[in-house]
C-alpha cells in the first residue's frame, strides 16, 4: 500500500508587481509547487517565475466577478495539500493586508492543513519607493492608516474619517474613481484643500503613472488606471511625480505650442538662416 506524505500550503504573497519584489521565501516556495492558486492582481513578471511543472490556476475575479468561489478555493487548496502537493496561494502585494486571507487561514486550520504564511511587498511600500518619500516622517507624520474604500467593505469598517488627522499618512487601497465623497469626508475631518495627495498607478510595474497632487485640484485629475492607490498627507509633498495642480493650470502644461506662434518662429529662423 503507498501512503503519500501530507502536503503544505504556502499563502503567499507576490508583492506589487516587479518580480524583483518578490521575496526569496515566495520565490523557494513557488520553485517547489504542484500547483499555484493565484488572484488577478498577480502580475505577468510574476506568473513568469513559477516553473513549468506547476499546474497554475488563476482564481481571481474578472470584471468583479468572482470566477472561483472563497468555497471553491479553500476546498482545492485543503485537497490538493491532503493529496501530498504543496499549494502556494499566491496573493497581491502582502497576503494579509486587504487580501481576505483570514477565510483561508481558518478553513486550513479547521482542515489541519500544515500551512505557511510567506508576507509580501505592500503596494504602499512600492509606491513610497518609487515616489521617493517616506510614508512616516519624525516631525510630520506620525500615523500611517491603510484604508479601503471599497463600497463591499461594511459600514464599521469604512468609518475611516476617525483616523484622520493632520499628521496622518493616510494610503487608500481600491479608492475607486468618484473621489467626491473620499474629498468630502477628509475635509470634513479638518484636512485643507492645499493638503498634498499622491496617486499610484501600476507601482513597480513598466506602465507606472504617479501623479502629485492637492486635496483641492484632487477631483479634476486624470483617472489612474487599476490598480492604483491614493496617499493623502504631508509625507507625500516632496513625492517623484507628475504634477496636477488644477485643470487650466495642467492643461497649459501638456498642450501643444499655439500654431501661430510655431509658424512665427519658423519664419524667425528662416530668416536668420538667409542672413
Ligand atoms: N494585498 C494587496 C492589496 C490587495 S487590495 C497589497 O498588499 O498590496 C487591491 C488593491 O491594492 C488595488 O485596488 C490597489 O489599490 C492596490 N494595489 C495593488 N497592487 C498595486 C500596484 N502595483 N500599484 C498600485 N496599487 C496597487
Amino acid at each position: 500500500m503507498r501512503y503519500s506524505l501530507p502536503g503544505k500550503v504556502y499563502l503567499a504573497g507576490a508583492g506589487p508587481g516587479s518580480a524583483k519584489l518578490l521575496t526569496l521565501g515566495a520565490l523557494e516556495a513557488l520553485r517547489k509547487a504542484d500547483l499555484v492558486l493565484h488572484d488577478d492582481l498577480v502580475s505577468a513578471d510574476v506568473l513568469a517565475c513559477i516553473p513549468a511543472r506547476a499546474a497554475v490556476q488563476n482564481v481571481g475575479k474578472r470584471c468583479g466577478h468572482k470566477k472561483t468561489t472563497q468555497d471553491q478555493i479553500n476546498r482545492r487548496m485543503i485537497q490538493a495539500a491532503r493529496g501530498g502537493q504543496t499549494v502556494v496561494r499566491l496573493k497581491g502585494g502582502d497576503p494579509l493586508i486587504f487580501g481576505r486571507t483570514h477565510e483561508e487561514i481558518t478553513a486550513l486550520r479547521q482542515a489541519g492543513v500544515d500551512f505557511e504564511i510567506i508576507p509580501g511587498i505592500t503596494a504602499a511600500a512600492a509606491a513610497a519607493a518609487e515616489a521617493q518619500i517616506p510614508l512616516t516622517e519624525r516631525n510630520a507624520a506620525s500615523k500611517l492608516v491603510l484604508v479601503t474604500n471599497h463600497p463591499s467593505t461594511d459600514k464599521m469598517q469604512r468609518d475611516w474619517h476617525t483616523s484622520v488627522t493632520r499628521d496622518a499618512t493616510m494610503v487608500f487601497y481600491m479608492p475607486g474613481h468618484d473621489f467626491a465623497s473620499l474629498i468630502a469626508e477628509l475635509a470634513a475631518s479638518g484636512l485643507g484643500e492645499r493638503t498634498p495627495c499622491l496617486l499610484v498607478s501600476n507601482a513597480s510595474r513598466p506602465e507606472q503613472i504617479m501623479v502629485r497632487t492637492t486635496l483641492g485640484a484632487l477631483e479634476s485629475a486624470p483617472l489612474a488606471p487599476a490598480p492604483s492607490l491614493l496617499i493623502v498627507g504631508s509625507a507625500v509633498a516632496d513625492a517623484r511625480a507628475e504634477e496636477w495642480l488644477s485643470p487650466a493650470a495642467s492643461a497649459k502644461e501638456i498642450a501643444p505650442p499655439e500654431p501661430q506662434e510655431f509658424h512665427l518662429s519658423l519664419q524667425e529662423s528662416d530668416q536668420i538662416t538667409t542672413e
